[in-house]
């Protein structure tokens, strides 16, 4: 009898070889059950081989191993499993059997692939059992296709990458936190920068701390869902003293694929926006100050020349104040105007050429008269190469820069206004005798409402525009602007700007 059959036997019990008549229902009992467990087998998907032990080959196998792998039983039977799957898949069974020591297995469990009788294959995730009796020893082999399920994890996976990759562009937190303990869950690049790539072992917490107004502490789950069911989202701003930075929040309970309730969460930063506001509520302060001290003096002088009772040697002087005062309001308003347009981009340049040296004469001719303790002077070639520019603003640029030189100067002194070419470029410049600038502050004077805010600087009032307007319209015409500077020794501010090709 082969082994085969001795198995056969051995299932529906006829082991003990007895074939006494009263026997045979028993017998015929035992048949039909094992025709329903073959039944109940072939019904199977999974293909079910049984293996000899160390050979390997197919004692075994039920119909739905013919069909998946198109042989016919018979043939079948004839095989080796060294037929049917690839070597290393052949070498893990190996090791399973050789490990095992010839005992009973616990299942083991490996994915390879199956080759079919035609030469094509197809993953398969096959489940080992060791069995044994009459001292032979038998492997059970389970194999499930798994194409289907390797599609729809691939497709999963192409989903996910997909979804990672839309989060990590965003210039934003993105995170998912457990409800209650705040444990991470997802948490996009962004976010990876700002909590470390360890931050699975990390609780959102640990960036707010416990009574800050943070999002994380701020929105309690109560907040987030009620009655077991997610809220509509909640938007808030917040500042992070850890981070130091502003954050706009949008936080809602989402369900998560483990099908409890979690925080999603999208954090973006708005610090610069927030400064933007804080330097448009400074400048709106700064600037309607600005407009009191000229207004009042305007006001004040005509009401006086209005009376009639200044001296005719004074009207003068008065006038000249007048004249003076208005022309800083107006200066004023022009910068302040000009910046906002610049800012919204609606600033538009008409470029033509522009002869240097008479825009310089006629500013200083501008200026003429305006301070008795100043003496502004030019040195400026008249046939100076000129440059392509808006001759309205370059004026502007030439009046910010001799305004200030004046007004930082208080013991007065020479404004030296000139205008020179280096071949490629035109550079005017402005130096005064005045109270200089420190060092440390040369890099940010030119940043709008930026103002050197120290105590012997306060009497000379100012709203932090004029410099900021400068740079916009010298680096709208393709230059530079730059200072050179020390405190109580004079400031020279240079602009350099393309010179046409003469
Ligand atoms: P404002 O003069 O209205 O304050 P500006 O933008 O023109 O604004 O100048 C910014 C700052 O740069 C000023 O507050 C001043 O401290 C400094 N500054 C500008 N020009 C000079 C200068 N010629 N000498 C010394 N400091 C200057």
């Amino acid at each position: 009898m082969n082994n085969r059959e001795a198995l056969r036997e051995k299932i529906i019990g006829l082991g003990e070889r007895s074939l006494r008549k009263t026997y045979y229902p028993e017998l015929q009992e035992k048949l039909a059950e094992l025709e329903r467990f073959r039944a109940l087998l072939d019904q199977s998907n999974d293909c079910i081989f049984l293996l000899s032990i160390p050979s390997l080959r197919l004692v075994d196998a039920n119909e739905s191993a013919c069909r998946q792998l198109g042989y016919s039983r018979q043939e079948l039977l004839s095989l080796s499993l060294a037929e049917l799957a690839p070597a290393e898949a052949l070498a893990t069974v190996q090791r399973l059997v050789a490990a095992n020591g010839g005992k009973e297995a616990s299942q083991e469990m490996l994915t390879t692939v199956l080759l079919r009788h035609n030469g094509g294959n197809f993953p398969a995730e096959i489940t080992l059992r060791l069995v044994s009796f009459d001292r032979e020893r038998y492997g059970v082999a389970v194999a499930r296709d798994i194409t289907e399920r390797l599609r729809g994890e691939e497709a999963l996976r192409t989903q996910f990458s997909q979804i990672s990759t839309i989060f990590d562009s965003l210039n934003a937190l993105v995170y998912v936190a457990d409800l209650e303990s705040g444990r991470f869950l997802y948490m996009n690049r962004y976010g990876m920068a700002m909590f470390g790539d360890d931050w699975a072992e990390k609780s959102c917490r640990s960036l707010f701390p416990e009574g800050e107004c943070g999002p994380c502490s701020y929105y309690g789950s109560d907040r987030l869902v009620r009655e077991g069911e997610p809220l509509p989202p909640l938007e808030s701003e917040s500042f992070n003293k850890i981070t130091g930075r502003w954050y706009r929040c949008i936080d809602r309970a989402v369900r998560w694929t483990d099908g409890r309730l979690v925080r999603i969460e999208i954090a973006v930063d708005i610090t610069e926006f927030k400064e933007i506001e804080r330097l448009k509520d400074e400048m709106i302060s700064a600037v309607s100050h600005e407009m009191r001290t000229p207004l009042t003096a305007v006001l004040g002088f005509t009401e006086l020349l209005l009376e009639g009772i200044v001296e005719p040697a004074d009207q003068k002087t008065h006038l000249a104040t007048v004249y003076r005062e208005a022309e800083r309001l107006s200066r004023l308003v022009n910068n302040f105007i000009d910046l906002q347009r610049m800012r919204t981009g609606q600033q538009l340049y008409t470029f033509r050429d522009i002869a240097v040296h008479p825009l310089l004469a006629e500013v200083i001719g501008q200026f003429a008269g305006v301070s008795p303790i100043h003496r502004l002077t030019l040195d400026c070639p008249e046939e100076l190469p000129a440059v392509r520019g808006d001759g309205e603003r370059l004026r502007e640029v030439v009046i910010n820069l001799i305004s200030n030189a004046v007004k930082y100067s208080p013991k007065g002194g020479i404004v030296a206004v000139a205008g020179r070419c280096d071949g490629e470029h035109v550079i005017i410049s402005v130096r005064d005798e005045g109270i200089g600038i420190p060092p440390e502050l040369l890099g940010m004077i030119f940043e709008r409402f930026y103002r050197v805010d120290n105590t012997d600087r306060r009497p000379f009032g100012g709203a932090g525009l004029g410099l900021a307007v400068v740079w916009e319209i010298v680096t709208a015409h393709g230059g530079r602007v730059w200072v050179e500077s020390a405190p109580g020794q004079g400031s020279t501010f240079f602009v350099q700007l393309p010179a046409e090709k003469q």
